[in-house]
Formats: C-alpha cells, sequence, structure tokens
C-alpha cells in the first residue's frame, strides 16, 4: 500500500524572548494503514493521536525545537512508543521547553527515514533556527518545510537563535534545488510549492516585492 499524508491543525501558544504569541500549527502524518511517521508534536497529544489512529508510530520528528513544534514530544513518545528525532543543533531552544528530558536520535544532513515504504530526506536548513530541517518526500511530490519556508517566504528571524541571510542561503542551496512543482507542506499556514516561492523570493531580491513578505515581523511563527 502507497504511503499517504494525513494532517490536523492544533491551536496553542508559542514563546520565545519573554513574549507569547497565539498559533496554529500543521501536524502531517506521513504512512500507510499499518505505520507511519508524525512530523512535529504541538500542544496536544490527543489531537496528534486523533491523525495516527491505531497505527504503529515509529518516529516523531521534529522540524526545530521551537515550543510550538515540540511541546507535546516527550508525552506523545509515553502514549506511542516512538522515538523523538531532532537536529542535535536545536538544544539550546530544545532546553527552554524540555529541561532534563532528552531526544531519542539525532537527525542528520542527508539521512533518510523509511515509512511505509516511502524516503523521507533530511535536509538541514538553519537560519530560522540553528537545527532546522525540511523533510523531502520525493515519491510524494512534496517536501515539509517546518517554519523554515512558507506561503509567501522564509519563516521569521526575528528572534533569539535565528538569521536570516543563514536562512535564506539555505533555502536557496536545499529548497531551491529541489522540482518546481515540489508541493510545500509547511510547519503553520497554506500551502504552496517551490517554483512558486523562487519565483517570489527572486522578484523581492530583484526590488520587485513587497519588503514585508521578508520581515519575519512581530507575531510570525
Ligand atoms: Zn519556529
Ligand atoms: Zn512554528
Amino acid at each position: 500500500m502507497a504511503a499517504r499524508i494525513d494532517h490536523t491543525v492544533i491551536s496553542g501558544t508559542f514563546s520565545l524572548d519573554g513574549q507569547t504569541h497565539e498559533v496554529a500549527n500543521n501536524v502531517w502524518v506521513v504512512g500507510d494503514d499499518a505505520e507511519c511517521v508524525v512530523i512535529d508534536a504541538p500542544h496536544d497529544v490527543d489531537g496528534i493521536r486523533a491523525v495516527v489512529g491505531g497505527r504503529k508510530v515509529t518516529a516523531v520528528v521534529c522540524t526545530h525545537a521551537h515550543d510550538d513544534h515540540v511541546r507535546v514530544a516527550p508525552a506523545l513518545r509515553e502514549a506511542v512508543g516512538a522515538p523523538i528525532l531532532l537536529h542535535p543543533a536545536d538544544r539550546p531552544l530544545w532546553e527552554l521547553t524540555h529541561t532534563g528530558t532528552e531526544w531519542d536520535e539525532d537527525l542528520s544532513d542527508g539521512q533518510e527515514i523509511t515509512v511505509a515504504g516511502t524516503r523521507l530526506r533530511v535536509l538541514h536548513t538553519p537560519g530560522h533556527a540553528p537545527g532546522g530541517v525540511c523533510l523531502y518526500a520525493p515519491d510524494l511530490g512534496c517536501v515539509f518545510t517546518g517554519d523554515t519556508l512558507f506561503r509567501g517566504g522564509p519563516g521569521a528571524t526575528g528572534r533569539s537563535y535565528s538569521d536570516l541571510p543563514t536562512l535564506e542561503a539555505a533555502i536557496r542551496a536545499r529548497l531551491f534545488a529541489l522540482p518546481d512543482d515540489t508541493v510545500v507542506r509547511p510547519g503553520h499556514g497554506d500551502g504552496t510549492t517551490i517554483g512558486a516561492e523562487r519565483a517570489a523570493m527572486d522578484a523581492d531580491a530583484a526590488g520587485e516585492g513587497s519588503p514585508a513578505r521578508l520581515s519575519g515581523e512581530e507575531g510570525t511563527p
């Protein structure tokens, strides 16, 4: 049976640098009727388990360690018996939320996670967070981008541990190397495609776009 993608949106808060924002997070579940991988663990274990159903969870993959993406990762691990995977460069962010609790396995660039016969290739895309990763699923024609790339541009870089030039370089080198028709499934909000976002960023770089697109303004995740 081919792998499919299930999805839900779970609302909660994102806190960093002494500020708290209301956010709605996408949860992506990739798998078949037997097993699945959960991408990000925001806010509410029951909401995630409703999408998983009775399937075996083989991994909880965190796109980065902002609290809205990892808050219930340890509780979900407990509930479903799956390891938590995170890029080790996000340790400082992880420890802000989960002091004294470890994740299970480090993610590394180029690593492939296989679930239900489908490969998820780990692309290390730092900038929004030092350990930010995207998961490219060539068989599914999509990439799960966390907060690295949204519909409308890169993720926010106005807070601690973020850097816009690093993020833009990672997006151009790693994400814009993917086929134009690759569907982008981000950590918040609607999807887009690699081709649409490349065109928009190129227009911005040429001074044709709205500067606000790239500002990472307050309140964005
Ligand atoms: Zn984030
Ligand atoms: Zn986020």
